[in-house]
């Protein structure tokens, strides 16, 4: 263990920790800030297991924080990422619209995308979606030409070695175990002792409420693992797609519906579906841990969303353990796909976080309490907002300690 002493830990060694603390690095050099982080590296989980796509916001409700720091967060990492010679590529995206009723759905897309400043999106007619995406399905399209992939990972590992260049400290193989308050200063137990701090950023990712509740919040909210499950296209069939292919999402959901993707460093990945997931951490169909499904089934939360939402996750379900539905799903959009062209790749799990009433939390959430700020449901696009959420994050945790940190 480092320093035994610093003036405030960020736990989460995920892209969006990272960000925080290299944002708090720059904002205040004279703080002694250290980042924990539970595996042997950064990025193992949400940040390491995702789609690498930049997203341009068009999804989002105007005026939300997601909208926001999206628009600005895909500039900014795109910036970020010619900067520090990190891969990156705008290769665009078409929304397909798959039958004559998602078409004002579509509309309804160019609109929320317009109202949230997004530049250069147009529908497309059958010829125009041809010169783009010749094996393309569907009966209406929406280009989003500013939409870019990337390496996350790469990103994340950039963000950590600027934290330790601004003199703070990441250490891996450090999980949190315990935060108390003590003669005016927190504690944070962990696998390799404890520490005493002045302030706390909790962005625990798929444990984040647990790590709340360590701290003593009572948590609206739970989290509930939705895996993400992807195929690889085999290199023979890769030329079916040239950037990023998308469906008209369900928005009632933070999902966007099976979808092809670039990946930056070659190959192209369908998928992720989002199935119910009995691990937090769990990336195979048959991971289970009796602590995370007993702590997702004893939620009365979780039974009133299955309540509401039991038909669309028992299709994910289906969709998971069944080859050829997961196949016709993603043919709505590239008639020529085959079975035969997917080979089973690998996988992720979101936070979700999911209310007691039941309701999937849509934006991200920030709570602040006392020397501990917590954040909840960072899910996508959260990678791509990450450095407009690390300032955020700094500015709330100036304002809700109430302290002139510099
Ligand atoms: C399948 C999938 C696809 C996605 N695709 C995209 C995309 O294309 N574009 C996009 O912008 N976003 C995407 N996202 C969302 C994005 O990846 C996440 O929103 C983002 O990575 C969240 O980062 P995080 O730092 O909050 O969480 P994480 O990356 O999960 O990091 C949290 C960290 O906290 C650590 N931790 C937990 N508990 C403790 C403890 N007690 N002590 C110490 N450390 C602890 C964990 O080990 C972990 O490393 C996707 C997510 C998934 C799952």
């Amino acid at each position: 263990m480092p320093d035994q002493s610093s003036d405030i830990v960020v736990i989460g060694g995920g892209i969006v920790g990272l960000a925080t603390a290299l944002h708090f690095g720059r904002a205040f050099p004279r703080l002694r800030l250290l980042l924990v982080e539970k595996e042997d590296r950064v990025a193992r989980h949400q940040s390491g297991h995702n789609s690498g796509v930049i997203h341009s916001g068009i999804y989002y409700k105007p005026g939300s924080l997601k909208a926001k720091l999206c628009v600005e967060g895909a500039a900014a990492m795109t910036a970020f990422c010619r900067e520090h010679a990190i891969p990156v590529e705008i290769c665009g995206k078409i929304i397909v619209a798959t039958s004559a009723e998602e078409v004002p759905r579509l509309q309804g897309l160019l609109e929320r995308g317009q109202a949230n400043g997004i530049a250069g999106l147009r529908l497309l007619d059958q010829a125009q979606v041809r010169e783009i995406e010749p094996h393309c399905g569907g009966v209406g399209w929406l280009q989003v030409p500013g939409t870019g992939i990337t390496d996350y990972v790469a990103v994340c590992q950039k963000y950590a070695d600027l934290i330790v260049a601004q003199g703070g400290t990441v250490s891996t193989g450090t999980e949190v175990t315990g935060i108390a308050r003590s003669n005016g200063q927190t504690v944070i137990e962990t696998s390799r002792g404890s520490l005493g701090t002045k302030y706390v950023i909790n962005c625990a990712g798929l444990h984040s409420d647990r790590v709340s509740r360590l701290a003593g919040e009572k948590t609206e909210v739970t989290i509930v693992p939705f895996r993400g499950e992807y195929y690889d296209l085999v290199p023979e069939r890769e030329h079916l797609v040239h950037g990023l292919i998308y469906p008209v999402p369900d928005l009632r959901f933070p999902f966007l519906g099976v979808h092809f993707t670039r990946r930056v460093g070659g190959g192209v990945d369908a998928g992720p579906n989002a199935v119910l997931a009995f691990k937090r951490e769990g990336y195979r169909r048959t991971d289970f841990s009796l602590q995370d499904a007993l702590g997702t089934f004893s939620y009365p939360g979780f039974w009133q969303m299955a309540a509401k939402y039991w038909r669309s996750g028992a299709g994910e379900f289906y969709r998971s353990f069944h080859k050829p539905a997961f196949v016709r799903a993603l043919q709505t959009l590239l008639p020529e796909i085959r079975s035969s062209d997917l080979v089973a790749d690998g996988s992720g799990v979101r936070a979700t976080a999911v209310s007691r009433d039941g309701s999937l939390v849509d934006d991200f959430q920030f709570v602040c309490s006392q020397n501990v700020l917590h954040v909840w449901n960072v899910v996508s696009p959260a990678a791509t907002a990450s450095l407009p959420i690390g300032r955020e994050i700094v500015r709330m945790a100036e304002q809700g300690f109430g302290l002139e940190l510099r």
